[in-house]
Order: C-alpha cells, then structure tokens, then sequence
C-alpha cells in the first residue's frame, strides 16, 4: 500500500491497507452471511403492457446484514463475482426463486400462471454445473422449466460467444426461457442476436427515464420493438416510473413493463397481496 508522494517518495497510504483489509473481511462476512441465512429475495412484478396485469416477478437479491440492514447487490454483487461465492449465492437465489414460486401456486390460484425471473451473473454463466443445478432447483420445486426465465447482459454472451451458445441452447433445452437484460447498453450485433435461443428482450432503463420527451428515445425503443416482432422475442420494459412514460411504451408497442409505478422490489407475502389484488378487477 504505497503510493508516489506529491514530491515523489513513496509514502505509506492507510485508506489502501483500510480497503485491501476490507475487502478481505467482506469476502469472508459474505461467506458466513450465506452459511446463516442472511441473504433474502425480493420480487419486482413485470405486467402486461395494456392490462397491467402481473404476469411474472423478477428475484432480486438482498443482503439482511446484521448491523447495516438491508443492502442492495451493489454494496456486494461485485465483490462476490470476484471471490467466485456468487455461484453458491447464484444457486441459493435460484434455488429460494424456484421454491417461492411453487409456494405462491400452492397458496393462491392467481398464481398459476406466474412466471419467476432470475439473473445470472458473468461468473455463473461460465460456470460448468450451471445446467445441472437449474435442472435441481426446478425439479426440487416442482415447477415446470416454461416457468423460469433466465436473464442475462449481452456483455456476459459477447466473452466467449460458442460457450455462450451452447450454453444458451442447453438451458432452452431444459424448457426454461431466456430473457437478454440491460439491452441496448451491450454491443450485440443483430445478425448475431439473430442466432441466439432468446424469448425475451428487456430494454434498459436508460432508454426509459426520457423517453416521453425524447424522440431520439422514441426513436431507439421503436427499433428495439420491431427488432422484437421480427425475431418473435417480447420485450419488456425496465424502469417504468411515471404514467407518461408508461402510455408512450404501450403506444409503441411494448409487451411488458416493469418498475416502480407497477411495484417495487417486495416481500414474497406483498406479491401475494397484488396478485390477488389484480386478478379480482
Ligand atoms: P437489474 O437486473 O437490471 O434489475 C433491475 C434493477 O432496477 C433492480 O435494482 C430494481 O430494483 C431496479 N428498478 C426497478 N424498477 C425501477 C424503477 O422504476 N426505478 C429505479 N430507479 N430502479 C428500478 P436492484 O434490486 O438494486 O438490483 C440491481 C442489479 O443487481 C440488478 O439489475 C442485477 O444486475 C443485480 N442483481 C440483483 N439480484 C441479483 C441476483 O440474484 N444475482 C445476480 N447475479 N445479480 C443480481
Ligand atoms: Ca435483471
Ligand atoms: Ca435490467
Ligand atoms: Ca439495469
């Protein structure tokens, strides 16, 4: 932890040493959170455009820790992709995803045909067991594979793009359903897309936040919307939080919608309370 000085000599810099500790403590607290039960999902309703009816949930992940409170995947997302216990928490979430779903069908007939969303990340993707654990988490549940959509970022399909692929088409041949997330901040080519075993577009938030006033972002989402029709993916989406933004979406042509003027990220029991809710109007 030495860094050049102002006047060239090396000095001693202790936020360095503070962080390089720190990210070692992170590393291991992460690692008990899992072995206790701190990690809690949370789900996201994604709703039919036109009807606002709920038709899947997103699983977002959630650190109980036991002096911060709830963190978000930011404060710790990164640092387990890089000491690799994503994959046991990747497979937690999968796995926690898969049985609270086939909780909500046992509990309310509204649930029937909800569908459950799970992001994978880079390291999770690239992981070898990666079929064979979806496979598990599925058949532990009890819920069929049409049920689940697997989201991933084109980043994650552009590394090694032949892996990519036949990872893609194991998974499609279970029956689960894959959904390309955070399109349009990639840089997938559209005769590559074209190859690919995707169900399912989802357009970034980026393109929402100005896109009832933005015809350039009119423009794009348009684009993406035909891009949809032609390859026969829906699309969805990300990030929706005002009803401006909302109708221009719908007029466009969009499939689904997800974000806070639908619902925030929730307790499993709140998703139960707004599908009840929705079926009955
Ligand atoms: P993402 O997959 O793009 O998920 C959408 C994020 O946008 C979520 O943040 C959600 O809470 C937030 N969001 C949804 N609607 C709105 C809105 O209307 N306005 C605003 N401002 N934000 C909205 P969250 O839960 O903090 O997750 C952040 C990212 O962390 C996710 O982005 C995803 O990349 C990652 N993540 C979350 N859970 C998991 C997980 O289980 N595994 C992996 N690998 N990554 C996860
Ligand atoms: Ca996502
Ligand atoms: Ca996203
Ligand atoms: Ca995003």
């Amino acid at each position: 932890a030495k860094r050049a000085g102002r006047n060239g000599y090396a000095v001693f810099d202790p936020t360095m040493t503070i962080s390089v500790l720190e990210e070692a403590q992170l590393r291991s607290d992460l690692e008990q959170a899992l072995e206790h039960d701190q990690f809690r999902v949370l789900y996201q309703p994604v709703v039919d455009m036109q009807t606002q009816c709920v038709t899947s949930v997103e699983a977002l992940v959630r650190w109980q820790h036991p002096k911060d409170g709830l963190l978000g995947p930011y404060h710790f997302i990164a640092a387990a992709e890089a000491n690799g216990l994503i994959v046991p928490l990747g497979r937690w979430v999968l796995r926690e995803a898969c049985a609270q779903l086939a909780r909500w069908r046992a509990e309310s007939p509204a649930a029937a045909g909800l569908k459950v969303n799970v992001n994978l990340s880079a390291r999770q993707f690239q992981y070898a067991g990666l079929v064979s654990d979806v496979a598990e988490a599925l058949a532990d549940a009890g819920i069929d594979a049409a049920s689940l959509t697997l989201e991933i970022t084109e980043s994650m399909l552009m590394e090694d793009i032949d892996t990519a692929k036949s990872t893609l088409h194991a998974l499609r041949a279970l029956g689960v359903r894959l959904a390309i997330d955070d399109f349009g901040t990639g840089y997938s080519s559209l005769s590559y897309l074209k190859q690919l075993p995707v169900d399912v577009i989802k357009i970034d938030k980026t393109f929402v936040d100005d896109v009832h006033i933005d015809a350039d972002d009119v423009a794009l989402v348009d684009a993406v919307a035909g891009l949809g029709q032609a390859l026969k993916m829906q699309t969805v989406a990300e990030g929706i939080e005002t009803d401006e933004q909302w109708t221009t979406l719908r007029t466009i042509g969009i499939d689904h919608g997800q974000g806070y003027l639908f619902g925030r990220p929730a307790a499993p029991d709140e998703i139960n309370e707004l599908l009840t809710r929705v079926s009955a109007i």
